[in-house]
This record gives structure tokens, sequence and C-alpha cells, in this order.
């Protein structure tokens, strides 16, 4: 199959690998002649140019440009597509993209697979990056049965875990344990650099370990990222983080109230309640 790519990142280049190394075709566009010249070095694109017409002959274009730029990069692209291809995004929002992009392009299939690192760029892409990760697919009622079944084909030929669900549900679900987490690790950032005794400050950078390297990672990361899901998943976010701010005043009141048993109680529900979301 001819698989176009436009956004040689870290996603588009990581899928790039894959693809690569199941035997399609890989075209890809980008919007440096430098990244597009990179991706040919690295193996992760057989072609790559920074115009679309490169992708005329493509049977399925995946668009992996930062979320703000998606429906603008798909409307630059519709006129070099051929009349049957089918379009899908990795966007991490999938509701403000699929309202958007499906008026331009009936074709579309809207999918956001979870892998990601704290760096971007086509230099970390990664061979293998989507494998036993969930992949969502967010089909509408008016997509296309065909599409969504070649994109969750292109989607499990990755080794991802396939999921489908409404782009509403989508932005729901990924609002409690990707947005909120993000935010809620960026804030713990910000806190602690508001310690205002110096010493003090440089002591605690320097004894940071591991539990404040899990608990900074996805605050510490590609701002552009968290400023994009903030902006394009707000209603979503802002309900987590309201929630979120009363389970803290919660946990400050027991403080205060030096209620032990009662924050015994909810760090016993934590505890039991983690590894419903990730087993270690
Ligand atoms: P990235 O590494 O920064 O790559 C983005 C790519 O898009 C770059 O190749 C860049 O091209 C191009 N680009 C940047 N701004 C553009 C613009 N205004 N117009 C057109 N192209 C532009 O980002 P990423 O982490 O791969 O994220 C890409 C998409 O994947 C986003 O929609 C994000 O929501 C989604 N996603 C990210 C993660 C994650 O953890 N990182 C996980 C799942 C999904 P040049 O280098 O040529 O400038």
């Amino acid at each position: 199959m001819n698989i176009g790519i436009v956004g040689l990142g870290l996603i588009g280049g990581s899928m790039g690998l894959d693809l690569k190394a199941l035997g399609h075709q890989v075209l890809g566009v980008s919007r440096r002649e430098s990244t597009c010249k990179r991706a040919i070095e690295l193996g992760v694109v057989d072609r790559a140019f920074v115009d679309f017409s490169l992708l005329s002959a493509a049977d399925l274009v995946v668009v992996c440009t930062p979320i703000g730029a998606i429906a603008p990069t798909v409307q630059q692209l519709i006129p070099h597509l051929s009349s049957d291809a089918i379009l899908t995004d990795v966007g991490s929002v999938k509701g403000a993209i699929i309202e958007q992009v499906s008026l331009l392009w009936p074709n579309f299939v809207g999918g956001h697979p979870m892998a990601g690192k704290a760096e971007s760029g086509i230099e970390v892409a990664e061979f293998g990056l989507f494998a036993n990760r969930p992949y969502v697919i967010t089909p509408t009622k008016n997509t296309p049965p065909t599409a969504v079944l070649m994109v969750e084909e292109m989607a499990r030929s990755l080794n991802a875990n396939v999921f489908r669900c409404d782009p509403e549900e989508h932005d729901r679900a990924v609002a409690w344990i990707s947005h909120l987490p993000a935010m809620a690790s960026a804030s713990l950032v910000a806190a602690c650099m508001r310690e205002t005794n110096w010493d003090v400050l440089k002591l605690a950078q320097n004894l940071a370990s591991s539990g404040f390297r899990d608990t900074s990672r996805v605050g510490g990361g590609n701002p552009e990222l968290g400023l994009m899901m903030a902006k394009y998943n707000r209603g979503e976010l802002l309900r987590s983080l309201l929630s979120y701010r009363d389970c803290l005043d919660e946990f400050i009141g027991r403080i205060e109230n030096e209620d032990w048993d009662g924050l015994f109680e909810d760090l016993q529900d934590t505890n039991h309640a983690r590894p419903l979301f990730v087993k270690d």
C-alpha cells in the first residue's frame, strides 16, 4: 500500500519506521526541507518532500502535525488527494478535529495512538513505539465503514491494541488519564519552583529521584502539546481539573485537621484504585 505521512516528528516518524518495515511504500511530507532530508537519512520514509503533490498516489494518509495544524493541513492536502484516499490523524483530541476535518474530507477517520515520550521531533522517532499501546479509533455515524476498517487494520499492524469509541467519550476519558495528569504534573513542578529558600531549592533538586521523575515526567514534556490539549479539550480538561482541585482540598482538609484515619483510608482507596488504570 502507498501510505502518506504528513508531519515527520516523533509520532509521524515512528509510524513511518514501522510502516516501512511492514513493506509499505511510505511517502512523507513535512514543513521543513531539513526534516524531509533527515527522514530519508533515518529510513523513516521512502520519499519525502515539502510539497503535498507527493501524496497524489497515496491510498491512506496519516496527518501527524500538531493538533492546531491538522485541519489547515487537510485543507491544503485535499487538492492533491485521489478521490478514494482515506485520511486519518493522530491528534490527542478528537471532537474538535473531527468536527472540522470530516466536513473537508468525508473519508476521514479520527485516530489517536496513545504512545509518546517527553521529547519531540524526527530525531526521537522510534521503531515499535505503538506496540502494546492503546490506539483509539473514533468514527462517527457518518464515517464510511470501509475507511474505519482500513485504519483499524493499519493500527493493528503496528501491534497496537485497538479501541473504538465516540470522539466525545474519547475526549472525556483522555482528559482524566492524559490531559489532567499533564496539568497536575506541570503544577507540581511549578509549585516546587516557588520554594523561596535558594539553598533548600538546590537541595531538593539534588535529592529528586525516581518518585519525582515519575510524577514530573508528563508535566515537563512538549509545551506545545500541553497547550493544544488545553485549547482543544478545554471543557473536559476543566471538568477534570476542578474535580482534582476538590480532591486536593479534601486531602488538605484531612492534614489540617490531623484526620490521620481519614487520610489513611483515602490513601488505601487510591492504592487499590491505581491498578485499575495501570499495571506495573
Ligand atoms: P512533533 O514531534 O513536534 O512533530 C510534529 C511535526 O509536525 C513536525 O514534523 C513538524 O514538521 C510538523 N509541524 C509542526 N508545526 C507545524 C505546522 N504549524 N504546520 C504543519 N506542520 C507542522 O510532535 P508529535 O509529538 O509527533 O505530535 C504530533 C501529533 O501527534 C499531535 O497532533 C499530537 O497531539 C499527537 N500525539 C502526540 C503524542 C505524544 O506524546 N507526543 C502522543 C499521541 C499523539 P517540521 O519538522 O518539518 O517543521
